[in-house]
């Protein structure tokens, strides 16, 4: 008899005819946290369909999640609040009828059970796919969760590089994401990855969407995954976390600026107010250039209305 793994296979049947030692990887994709980015989900339900088929054969455990479907549903961005502001326990304190806290508590909980059911040895990776709802200068781009003091990872960037990722932002602190629960409790190499613009089901030209779609199944179906050799994408670090505090909040440049659109010292990027009477609190850029991220004056009071970034280099950070 052969020692049996906490899935009860046999340990030889975990080695293909090669004998090289598959399962190394827990891979978990998810997809529609935000129910309107639909290419994401064209690309997750392709690469399960073609599982079902057989037409490709996955090499490592791979768990593919389609997060939020009442929101798919109806084609928008959530029911009742963003659910990529609910893990890490912020479910727990969302209002008894949201619709995506209990969904947010679920995921959570699968990813933590499919990581601990893994062979120990197994590297983990947590790809939580998304689009953006506005242009980009880099249309392409990933946000790498707070490792509170850990390296960044090499073969991770090289990899996204590989996946068509032009830019990566650097969280500078816990938040409420997917990527940075899977990251901080479940030490998994884990992303935000924005993969281009928001359109509805069916509206994407899915060519924009080659490079990556190439990496999430080449991961998948290759024992040893490489990625192509291409140049390193562009690092920021987020410089200003700017907070929506009171109903009176303005931004101060078009709906339709691109992100990472960059602005000059002293611009003002946002204001807002208590009442009438008060004083406008105004929020400036900082830095000689600051590029923006992320606006949206219209998110719940407390929550961000807008990041700003500043660029940095690879010897600026622990790389390893
Ligand atoms: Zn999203």
């Amino acid at each position: 008899m052969q020692p049996l793994d906490n899935f009860g296979h046999n340990e030889n049947k975990d080695k293909d005819s090669n004998g090289d030692k598959l399962s190394l990887k827990s891979v978990i994709y998810s997809c529609g946290v935000h129910g309107n980015e639909t290419a994401p989900i064209e690309i997750c339900d392709a690469l399960v369909t073609e599982i079902l088929n057989e037409s490709i054969i996955v090499k490592h455990r791979l768990m593919v999640q389609f997060a939020n479907l009442p929101a798919m549903d109806i084609g928008q961005r959530f029911v009742s609040e963003n659910m990529n502001r609910l893990f890490n326990g912020a479910h727990a304190t969302s209002s008894e009828n949201s619709v995506e806290a209990p969904r947010a508590a679920l995921l959570e909980k699968l990813t933590l059970d499919f990581f601990a059911r893994g062979p120990a040895q197994a590297q983990r990776y947590h790809y939580d796919l998304h689009t953006a709802i506005r242009a980009a200068k880099y249309p392409r781009f990933v946000v790498y969760p707070y490792l509170h003091g850990r390296p960044y990872n090499q073969e991770q960037i090289s990899w996204l590089a590989g996946a068509g990722i032009q830019a990566i932002l650097l969280s500078e602190s816990p938040t409420t994401t997917y990527s940075y629960y899977s990251s901080n409790v479940c030490q998994a190499h884990a992303f935000t990855v924005e993969l281009g613009k928001v359109k509805p089901f069916g509206k994407n030209n899915m060519q924009e969407f080659t490079q990556a779609k190439d990496f999430l199944f080449n991961l998948a179906t290759t024992v040893d995954y490489k990625a192509p050799p291409v140049s390193i994408p562009v690092l920021y670090k987020i410089k200003q976390s700017i907070m929506r505090n009171f109903k009176n909040f303005t931004l101060h440049f078009s709906d339709d600026t691109p992100n990472f659109t960059t602005f000059k010292q002293g611009s003002v990027l946002a204001s807002e107010y208590e009442d009438t009477k008060s004083e406008s609190v105004e929020y400036t850029v900082q830095l000689d250039e600051e590029a923006i991220v992320f606006p949206n004056a219209d998110v719940a009071l407390g929550q961000r209305a807008l990041l700003t970034l500043e660029a940095i280099q690879t010897d600026d950070i622990l790389i390893e």
